[in-house]
C-alpha cells in the first residue's frame, strides 16, 4: 500500500529503466514512488550473465538488478508490490489505479513496464509449461541436468540460453526458422563452437509432444524441403522474442504498429506529464543500458515537467 495519495512522479515498472528513473527523481528531492507487480529487476533478473552493461565484464543479472534495486534505496525510494491496472490522463494530475483497490494520483507518470516473453502458440505449449516447456533458463535448467532439450529462436535470448543449457544438459538442439541467427556474432561465434550444441536451421515446431509426465518432443517442419519430423526432447526452451506490456497505456498515448509506445527525445508521450522508458518504448534496440538511460531521461524530464506545474500554479494562486 503506498504511503500517500499524491506524488510528484508515479514509476511503473522495476526493470532498469524503472530503478534508473527512481534514482534521478529521488536526486532531484521529488516525491516518487515505484510500483511493480512482481520483484523487482524485471527480465534482466531472468537473465543467467550480463557482459554488456558498462563496468561490469560479466555479472548475473540477479545481481545487477539487485544493485539497481539497492541502488535506488539508497535515495528512501518508496517501492510498492502491486499492479497498475489503469492509467487516467488529467490536466494537472494523473491518476494510477492499482489491482489492490488504491487510487494514486501524481503530476507525472513514467510508465517502465517491458515486456514479457512471446509465445510460440503451437499445440501442446501451453498445457505443458512447467512440465518441460519453459521461457527462462536461469530458472529451469537445473531441472534438466544431462537431459536432451531444444532451444527455440535465434536472437540473442536464444543464443545466450542455448549456450548455458550447453553447460548443463547433454545435448541442446537450437532450433531456428531461417538460415541466419539474429543474435550477435560474438553469441554465434560461441554457439558454432560449442560441440554440445546441435544448429537446426530453415526449421519450426509445429506442436511440443508428450506424455502424462511431461515433455517428450517436438514435431518440426523444415520451411524449405516441407519435410516434417519428430525430435526426442525432455524440455522445450522457447525464447522468441518478447511482446512490450502495453495494457496499461491510456488511449491517446500514440503507439507504433507493433504495439510500442512512441515519444519525442524526452520519452515524453503524447499526453503531456506521462513518459515511457525502458523496453515498452518504441526505440532502436532492447538493452539494459539503453533501458536504464532512458529511465534517466524519462526522470529528467518528468522532473522539469513537475517543477513547471507547480511554478504555474504558484503564479496562478498568487
Ligand atoms: P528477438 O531478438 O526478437 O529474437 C527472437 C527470435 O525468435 C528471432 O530469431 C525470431 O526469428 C524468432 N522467432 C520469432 N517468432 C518466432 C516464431 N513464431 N517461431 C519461430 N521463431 C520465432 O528476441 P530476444 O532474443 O528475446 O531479444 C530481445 C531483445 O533483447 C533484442 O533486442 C536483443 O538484442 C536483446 N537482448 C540482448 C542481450 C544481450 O545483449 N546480452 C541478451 C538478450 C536479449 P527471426 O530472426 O527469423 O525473426
Amino acid at each position: 500500500m503506498a504511503q500517500k495519495d499524491t506524488y510528484d512522479v508515479i514509476i511503473i515498472g522495476g526493470g532498469p529503466a524503472g530503478l534508473t528513473a527512481g534514482i534521478y527523481v529521488k536526486r532531484a528531492a521529488l516525491e516518487a514512488v515505484l510500483i511493480e507487480k512482481g520483484a523487482p529487476g524485471g527480465q534482466v533478473c531472468i537473465t543467467k550473465g550480463v557482459e554488456n552493461y558498462p563496468g561490469f565484464t560479466d555479472i548475473g543479472g540477479f545481481d545487477l538488478s539487485d544493485r539497481f534495486f539497492q541502488h535506488a534505496k539508497s535515495y528512501d525510494l518508496e517501492t510498492i508490490q502491486d499492479e497498475v491496472v489503469g492509467i487516467e490522463p488529467g490536466k494537472q494530475l494523473h491518476r494510477v489505479r492499482l489491482a489492490g483497490g488504491q487510487e494514486l494520483k501524481a503530476h507525472s507518470v513514467i510508465m517502465a513496464a517491458g515486456g514479457t516473453a512471446r509465445k510460440l502458440n503451437v499445440p501442446g505449449e501451453g498445457e505443458n509449461f512447467g512440465k518441460g516447456v519453459s521461457y527462462c533458463a536461469t530458472c529451469d535448467g537445473f531441472f534438466f541436468r544431462d537431459k536432451v532439450v531444444c532451444v527455440i529462436g535465434g536472437g540473442d535470448t536464444a543464443l545466450e540460453d542455448a549456450l548455458y543449457l550447453a553447460k548443463i544438459t547433454k545435448r541442446v538442439y537450437l532450433i531456428h526458422r531461417r538460415d541466419e541467427f539474429r543474435g550477435s556474432k560474438i553469441l554465434q561465434q560461441r554457439v558454432f563452437a560449442e560441440p554440445a550444441v546441435e544448429i537446426i536451421l530453415n526449421t519450426v515446431p509445429t506442436s511440443i509432444l508428450s506424455d502424462e509426465g511431461g515433455v517428450t518432443g517436438v514435431a518440426l517442419r523444415n520451411t524449405v524441403t516441407g519435410e516434417e519430423r519428430e525430435l526426442a526432447v525432455d524440455g522445450a526452451f522457447i525464447f522468441v522474442g518478447f511482446s512490450p506490456n502495453s495494457a496499461l497505456v491510456p488511449s491517446g498515448v500514440k503507439m507504433s504498429d507493433s504495439g510500442y509506445v512512441v515519444t519525442d527525445d524526452k520519452c515524453e508521450t503524447t499526453i503531456p506529464g506521462i513518459f515511457c522508458a525502458g523496453d515498452l518504448r518504441r526505440n532502436f534496440a532492447k538493452q539494459i543500458v539503453i533501458a536504464a538511460s532512458e529511465g534517466c531521461i524519462a526522470a529528467l524530464a518528468a522532473a522539469r515537467h513537475v517543477e513547471a506545474q507547480k511554478a504555474r500554479a504558484r503564479v496562478s494562486a498568487g
